[in-house]
């Protein structure tokens, strides 16, 4: 009895000194990687630094006064060195190295009954293109606040679909799949990740209804396919608040949510900032 008390007492601390949790470092393709940025000199101590990767700029998260820069990593990458570079408001600079790993993904075969989401019209067309130009402008938008990444599991589901999985629509090539598919019932509340802004919602041709959320410094989650939309532009959500349901608009097989996440404008795998979610062997992670 006195031993399980003990046990518990460590399990609480030990889940509650973990609260605050830093993203998963996997330097992979899709993947992020988490960079300790190591102090200049006593002066460069007291600033927060900026970095950029490929011109974009990096979200910083800091811990322990340790300053960590948090780069998402474009699933096309090449395995082997990367860099990205470091500023300070003193003029410093330094260029801070990581290696990107391998990692292969599997190809996946869907078949979509409804053959225009496959091949758009040139109606369909002129509406994508207006489309992604409302999309871009949610991926690039940067707010300078502290980031919030203590990221909570979006739907009471089933993992349908992984993050990069090389498509193949109607035998057709596509883009890979930028996201996390979590299967449920149509109606089932979909929750936000982390607090936030709505920074972009409304009906897109392959997306569905869809809801961007800013995170703050580039970190951005996204909420396709749904049902209904039960939030606006610019509403201040709560982590853990309902901004909709589950549906299956756009181009989809049945209903689920397909969450994505971007950091510095980069699509990565949501996984790695989803620490509670666990994958069963059958999603073959
Ligand atoms: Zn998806």
């Amino acid at each position: 009895m006195y031993k399980t008390k003990i046990l518990l007492f460590l399990l609480l601390f030990i889940s509650s000194s973990l609260s605050f949790a830093l993203p998963r470092h996997n330097p992979v393709p899709g993947g992020l990687a988490l960079l300790a940025i190591p102090e200049q000199s006593a002066s460069t101590a007291q600033s927060t630094p900026r970095a950029y990767y490929k011109k974009n700029r990096l979200a910083i998260i800091s811990e322990n006064n340790q300053h960590y820069a948090l780069v998402g990593i474009p699933l096309k990458t090449k395995s082997g060195e990367q860099h990205i570079s470091v500023q300070w408001d003193n003029g410093k600079k330094l260029s801070l190295p990581f290696t990107v790993k391998d990692k292969t993904y599997k190809a996946q075969y869907l078949t979509i009954k409804n053959k225009r989401k496959v091949n758009p019209s040139k109606e369909d067309l002129d509406r994508i293109e207006k489309e992604r130009k409302r999309k871009n402008r949610a991926k690039t938008r940067w707010t300078d606040q502290s980031v919030n990444n203590d990221f909570i599991i979006p739907v009471d589901g089933r993992v349908s679909s992984i993050f990069g999985l090389r498509r193949f629509f109607n035998q057709q090539p596509r883009r890979p799949h930028a996201g996390l598919d979590i299967a449920a019932p149509e109606g089932t509340p979909i929750k936000a990740v982390e607090s936030g802004t709505v920074i972009e919602a409304g009906d897109f041709f392959f997306s569905g209804n869809m809801v961007y959320i800013d995170h703050g410094q580039g970190l951005i989650s996204l909420y396709a396919h749904m049902n209904s939309i039960g939030v606006k532009i610019g509403d201040r959500i709560k982590r853990g608040q309902q901004i909709g349901t589950v549906g299956q608009t756009g181009r989809v097989t049945g209903p689920h949510l397909h969450l994505a996440v971007f950091a510095n404008q980069t699509m990565i795998d949501p996984v790695f900032l989803l620490p509670d979610l666990h994958l069963t062997e059958n999603t073959e992670y």
